[in-house]
């Protein structure tokens, strides 16, 4: 059985099978902060991506280290459907953890809350470092959606540091694509921009061109106070030289570019 030890030891995602406990919730939506969201839905509650400069702990009051244990919203589905009949807007799926997670695989939560969604014709916003989406992209593919891919390296060392749960750089970058050539609206999600792509910046606006998508969002590395101790100690900071070159490339390649906070 895995324990916290193993959780704080970063097993590699191939070995992980996650810690996770079943909960329910009261609601499925609630208001969302993010531009182009009206509400925030989240099936899962804890990210087991891992990343160290993930603030959604201190957003949602939690403990960074307690962050891996995933508490599984049993019943969202059922609460969507009935909160649904009252809902205009747009819903944005993982604003504070990442829908398809390892979790998803298992228990399929955000796969059943878009059926309930489609049937109920909404629009959906959806963030996420991970190519298990593509397992959906028959449902994705029929509704008013626009997908965000976080991509914010190609080194494969450098993410397997920073963001040690979540698929490889080429894994994102070819989801990407995929749902670009599905007709899906998608944009490359850049951020945190962290010191490590000074140098890189072309190589890496390349490698976002390379998946057809037209759209580029934005954002710098957000401290907040529990993290920066620990950022700091791993020798890990943000760039703004980086995402200004980057914004500049990328304008000048003919993306439209845009910022998360603006
Ligand atoms: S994928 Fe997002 S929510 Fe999950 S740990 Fe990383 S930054 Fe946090």
């Amino acid at each position: 059985m895995r324990t916290i030890t193993d959780l704080l030891n970063f097993t590699s995602p191939e070995e992980w099978d996650g810690i996770f406990e079943t909960v329910k919730c009261r609601r499925a939506l609630s208001p969302s902060k993010l531009p182009d969201m009206d509400y925030a839905l989240n099936p899962y509650g804890g990210c087991e991506h891992g990343c160290v400069y993930c603030y959604a702990p201190e957003v949602t009051h939690s403990e960074w280290k307690e962050w891996r244990i995933v508490r599984v919203r049993s019943n969202i589905a059922d609460r969507l459907a009935k909160e649904l009949v009252n809902v205009r807007g747009v819903v944005g799926i993982g604003t504070v953890t990442d829908p398809y997670q390892y979790a998803e695989k298992r228990f399929m939560l955000t796969r059943q809350c878009l059926e309930v969604l489609k049937a109920g014709n909404s629009k959906i916003h959806i963030h996420t470092k991970s190519d298990l989406i593509l397992r959906d992209l028959d449902l994705i593919s029929q509704m008013d959606s626009e997908v965000g891919i976080t991509i914010t390296t190609l080194d494969d060392r450098i993410s397997r540091i920073t963001e040690p749960g979540a698929p490889l750089p080429e894994r994102r970058l070819k989801t990407l694509k995929e749902l670009t050539d599905a007709g899906i609206k998608t944009y490359a999600l850049v951020g945190p921009i962290l010191g490590s792509l000074e140098g890189n910046e072309k190589e890496f606006v390349e490698a976002i061109l390379s998946t057809g998508t037209e759209h580029m969002s934005l954002d710098r590395l957000n401290l907040r106070p529990k993290m920066t101790e620990r950022l700091q100690r791993m020798g890990i900071k943000g760039s703004d030289k980086a995402l200004e070159k980057i914004r500049r490339i990328a304008e000048s390649s003919g993306l439209e570019v845009t910022d998360v906070f603006e």
